[in-house]
């Protein structure tokens, strides 16, 4: 499998590289993303053949599929990490809360949100690429909460790859913070510097393009990559679980195979829907994918009207700030799909310069056929949370924004995959407000008011953060940082 380029070639890069070039280097011409020249498509029989088997074994096949350049025995070990999730036979449940209506549930590996589904197998594998090259990489990572963790989590002790995350001191939820501050190993720094997300991301960016930065790391002989979700060594492992999700429905006899249904998906960088939309393309049975916001609803405007608008727009803080965000990258790569590569460039080159575009009547028509769009406010989320513990089932504000879109935009009584993308401990104190009233708890605090109230437990991963030593303490000016990571390099 090749990969080629969102906005076309520059006549500079090659016109076609392979996963490991993509993954490795993941920016390609004009700015743009790498894609699959072609989806494999998984006919009735593969997925007939695969109703039975278990994740990791469906999740290889697929892989396969994609006939990546990947030692099979690396993306073997890289798969074998969701034997460490909860249930190693069931790495994600897929849970019925009514009929029609089931959650898949994202948030079962080591930092308890949905970013362990592809960060977990990308650290083994981007480690393994890096020692047969005999290269070392840096991980550059600017978080506001979630990526942070998942990154440190996967590439901890990985040969060859060093990580320098950067986040907001007062920033993050308390947990979020543990989990980075907490994690001790050689490869990796946490650094917390004074200011906000904006902050921090305005400083990795400086960062990037300073000339004495690189110049450093040319003569350490260091590379740059990123983890984020541009990375397709990321979405490639996105699509699978929604596969998963389907496969379950059919296993539980819900439906039977052929069966349209919908997927409900929490959205911020489109990483997770565009997981959904490929696997719709590869051949999943799908009659619509609903994309749920926040506040922050720009993706909402977008499917409902063409319009991608970020023109005096700035983002608000709300209570799912894993989805608070305006520019969401990997609207490039359906575009690209739809529409190709000439307009694609276009309108990305459109909305980098006047800070928006417009779909014509028939491009929206077409996204339209695949999309239907809503968005949830923190009030409407917390009333969500709170119906929803009391018929039986605890979820966070990310999860929460789903059930906006269940409500308003299906048009079928079809059954429907609501994706839960956190547990209810990573967003705590928002739920405890929901479920009790109370405003203002620590995480601390909160936590233990749910579990009382649920009568659950705390799960150890969470609980034991509390108790941890604090093993990287730098808390730092933004024009500090380039000295610090290169006293840690
Ligand atoms: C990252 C994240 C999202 C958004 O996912 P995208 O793939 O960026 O759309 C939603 N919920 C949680 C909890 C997340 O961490």
């Amino acid at each position: 499998m090749k990969f080629i380029e969102t906005r076309g070639n520059d006549g500079e890069k090659p016109l076609e590289v392979s996963f490991s070039e993509a993954i490795l280097s993941p920016m390609s011409s004009y700015g743009g993303l790498y894609v699959p020249k072609f989806l494999p498509v998984l006919d009735t029989d593969f997925l007939q053949e695969h109703v039975n088997s278990n994740y990791q074994v469906m999740a290889l096949d697929i892989l396969k599929s994609f006939n990546i350049d990947i030692e099979q025995h690396v993306i073997e070990e890289a798969l074998n990490l969701y034997n460490q999730f909860d249930d190693s036979n069931t790495p994600v449940p897929v849970v019925k809360l009514k009929d029609n209506l089931y959650v898949s549930e994202l948030y079962h590996g080591p930092t308890r949100a949905f970013k362990d589904m592809a960060l977990q197998p990308f650290g083994v594998i981007l480690s393994a690429l890096a020692q047969k090259r005999d290269e070392n990489y840096l991980i550059l990572a600017a978080t506001s909460g979630d990526t942070g963790p998942a990154a440190l989590e996967t590439f901890k002790n990985r040969q060859n790859v060093q990580v320098a995350c950067l986040y907001p001191d007062g920033g993050t939820s308390d947990v979020q913070r543990l989990q980075m501050v907490t994690e001790a190993a050689n490869n990796l720094k946490v650094i917390g510097i004074h200011g906000d997300f904006d902050d921090a991301q305005r400083a990795l960016k400086l960062l990037l393009s300073s000339e004495t930065f690189n110049a450093k790391l040319k003569e350490k002989n260091i590379h740059l990559s990123a983890a984020n979700s541009v990375n397709f060594g990321r979405i490639i492992f996105q699509l699978i679980y929604h596969i998963h999700s389907y496969l379950e429905l059919v296993r539980q006899e819900v439906i039977q195979l052929g069966d349209l249904i919908y997927l409900d998906v929490p959205s911020g960088n489109f990483g997770n829907a565009l997981g959904a939309y490929y696997a719709m393309k590869m051949g999943l049975p799908i009659e619509k994918i609903l994309i749920a916001s926040n506040n922050n609803n720009v993706l909402t405007r977008w499917i409902n009207t063409g319009l991608y608008d970020l023109r005096d727009s700035a983002v608000i803080p709300t209570t799912s700030p894993a989805m608070d965000i305006l520019k969401s990258s990997n609207v490039e790569r359906i575009l690209f799909d739809m529409f190709g590569s000439e307009r694609t460039k276009e309108l990305m080159l459109q909305l980098d310069s006047e800070k928006y575009y417009q779909l014509t009547e028939d491009e929206l028509a077409k996204l339209q056929q695949t999309f239907s769009a809503d968005y949830c406010t923190d009030e409407e989320g917390k009333q969500y949370i709170q119906q929803t513990f009391d018929a039986g089932y605890l979820m966070d504000p990310h999860t929460a924004t789903c059930f906006k879109a269940y409500d308003t935009c299906r048009d079928k009584d079809l059954p429907t995959v609501v994706y839960s993308t956190a547990e209810w401990t990573k967003f705590s104190p928002t739920i405890a407000n929901a479920l009790t009233g109370e405003t203002a708890m620590t995480d601390e605090a909160a936590l233990k008011a749910i579990a009382e109230k649920a009568n659950i437990e705390i799960p150890a991963q969470i609980s034991q953060l509390f108790e941890m030593e604090i093993t990287q303490d730098t808390v730092i000016d933004k024009q500090d940082i380039e000295k610090e990571i290169l006293a840690f390099l």
